[in-house]
């Protein structure tokens, strides 16, 4: 069976498509989800399926979750992204207790049962510290694409000191160190320490116990994967493609519900 999953988030639309036989996604598509996420979700949709090479008839069930799934006009069910993170990284390991995602807009740390459903989880939404936007605008006031930061903190002798989480000041800090002398790569060090240190805030709230994966499009900063599991004392387990796992997880309930006899682990 095939099944649809689509993450409409603040930041990118994410879909896939999971052939239930065996397990596995066989396409996906990721995009810039703008000011309209309701066509941002159905051209994610739609480009999964290209690249999966299937119809839209031959898919048993959608699922739409991120914080666009109610406007997404062809879903069968809408499920928090919290179920979803869970489903995606239970999939892919089912020895994961605590998932770690790093968003565009805000962070999550979910703790699973056994069975890989959320026990229990602790959010930040409420500040940009720590997220995805955060370093985005910390990239632009260093003159380079959020894609290079962690390269670019990984090649710093040493972290430059950031005091400060907000957004606005922290650009300003930002400022400020590069004309005292500091050089690009130690701001960039700096700054992907304060937003691990931030996220390493949310997982001491909650009973997060491992193993630990790290999903979302933050997670592909490697000076982040670095700094986070060096703070937390863990390791982390990164999926090839961690920005997929919540729109995997979307499609792995959507072939719950159509067929209940059906897991993930099997
Ligand atoms: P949302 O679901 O909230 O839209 P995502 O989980 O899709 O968020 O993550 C989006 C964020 O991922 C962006 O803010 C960006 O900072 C980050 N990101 C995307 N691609 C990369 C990459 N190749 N390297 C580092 N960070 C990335």
């Amino acid at each position: 069976m095939l099944t649809a999953g689509v993450d409409t988030g603040s930041l990118a639309a994410k879909a896939v498509i999971f052939d239930s036989e065996v397990g596995t996604v066989v396409g996906s598509a990721c995009l810039a989800t703008g000011a309209d996420p309701a066509a941002a979700g159905m051209r994610a949709l739609q480009m999964a399926l290209e690249d999966a090479e299937v119809s839209i008839a031959r898919i048993a069930a959608t699922v739409a979750t991120g914080y666009g799934r109610g406007v997404l006009p062809t879903a069968d069910w809408r499920v928090t992204e919290i179920t979803c993170a869970a489903r995606g990284a239970h999939l892919l390991d089912a020895g994961v207790r605590t998932v770690i995602d790093i968003g565009g807009q805000d962070s999550k740390v979910i703790h699973l049962d056994g069975d890989g459903f959320p026990a229990d989880f602790a959010l930040n939404d409420r500040c940009a510290a720590g997220t995805g936007r955060f370093l985005e605008v910390m990239a632009g006031a260093l003159g380079v694409q959020v894609e290079a930061l962690g390269e670019l903190a990984l090649s710093a002798a040493g972290p430059a000191p950031i005091t400060r989480t907000c957004t606005v000041f922290a650009e300003s800090e930002v400022i400020g160190l590069l004309a005292q002398g500091r050089t690009a790569a130690e701001v960039a060090a700096g700054l992907c320490r304060a937003a691990a240190l931030r996220v390493a805030q949310l997982v001491a709230a909650l009973r997060a116990e491992p193993r630990f994966m790290l999903i979302g499009g933050v997670a592909q900063n490697e000076a982040i994967r670095h700094e986070l599991a060096r703070v937390l004392e863990t390791e982390l387990v990164t999926p090839a493609q961690p920005q997929l796992v919540v729109a995997t997880g979307a499609a792995v309930v959507a072939a719950e519900r159509v067929d209940p006899r059906w897991s993930p682990t099997k």
